[in-house]
């Protein structure tokens, strides 16, 4: 019988993804006889990928955009955290049944907790964007014990609504406002596209930011985004969003295979490589 496991990022577009580098170097380190790839599944195939998963062998795959929702449905049973986020980033193949769960709060708190600022950055945080990372972010947030949590989104609808997971410690913020809130933050956590390669640059002054102020950022291309640069300059401590990344995958792998792998400085600049 073959034993060799078979996993995958799914994903449209996909072959940017750096998680086949990443499981790859986890498979050998652990001697995980098998492959990890990217593969390009289309909205429209996700249900057949998904629903043929078992036959094929896979041991279980990882989601990115734009099926994170969309394969909500498709699987047998949810984590707590799934539900909570309301999006799955790792399917696990589990005696013939597929368990959704989403690691990405776990990937970001991960990184965050080994931080020696974030201990005393809980008072109150500012996330900006509202999107699917968003959600997870919040949700990882709360589980930290952040008092105060304040989302300011381009689209405030989608603000009041991520505030929804819980009113009394989330409040939305208009996006033209963040200036105004800075001087009380002490964690600014960029969950928007901007900054990304290819996308428009955050426009943020930080000013009026406490010296203090922990700021972290979830895009990692590039690794150093200008919000970093200008944090680094300034003298806050930082977070970049590599990291995240690293601590996710490994959340995931701990789900298909029971053991957390070590993020190690190795693995964290091979995966910098663009
Ligand atoms: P998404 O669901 O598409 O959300 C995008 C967010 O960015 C929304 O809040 C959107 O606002 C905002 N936005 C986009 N263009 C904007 C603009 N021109 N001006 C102001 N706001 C704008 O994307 P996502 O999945 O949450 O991903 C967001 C970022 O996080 C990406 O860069 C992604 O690579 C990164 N990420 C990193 C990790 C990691 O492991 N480090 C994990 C997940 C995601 P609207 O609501 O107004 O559209």
């Amino acid at each position: 019988m073959n034993q060799r496991v078979k996993a995958a990022v799914i994903g449209d577009p996909v072959m940017h993804s750096r998680s086949p580098r990443i499981h790859q170097y986890w498979f050998e380190k652990y001697g995980i006889q098998g492959e990890y790839c990217a593969i390009e599944v289309a909205p429209a195939e996700l249900n057949h990928f998904i629903s043929h998963m078992r036959g094929e062998g896979f041991i279980g795959c990882n989601l990115t955009i734009p099926h994170k929702q969309a394969a909500m449905k498709m699987v047998d049973s949810l984590s707590e955290e799934a539900i909570a986020i309301g999006a799955i980033n790792t399917i696990v193949v589990r005696e013939n049944e597929l368990h959704g769960t989403n690691t990405d709060a776990y990937g970001w708190l991960a990184y965050a907790k080994n931080h020696p600022a974030f201990a005393n950055s809980l008072s109150h945080a500012l996330m900006l964007g509202a999107g699917g990372a968003a959600r997870a972010i919040a949700y990882a947030l709360l589980q930290a014990g952040v008092q105060k949590i304040s989302v300011a989104n381009r689209t405030f609808e989608h603000a009041q609504h991520i505030c929804e997971l819980n009113p009394s410690r989330m409040k939305p913020l208009e996006w033209d406002a963040i200036t105004s809130l800075l001087p009380e933050i002490s964690l600014l956590v960029n969950t928007t596209s901007l900054g990304m390669q290819g996308k428009p640059a955050l426009e943020l002054r930080l000013d009026a930011l406490p010296a203090t102020a922990l700021i972290s950022d979830l895009v990692y291309a590039p690794l150093e985004t200008a919000l970093l640069r200008e944090a680094k300059q300034r003298g806050h401590p930082t977070i970049d969003g590599l990291g995240m990344l690293l601590h996710q995958a490994a959340g995931a792998f701990h789900a298909w295979f029971g053991v957390m792998p070590q993020v190690t400085e190795e693995l964290y600049h091979l995966a910098a490589q663009p």
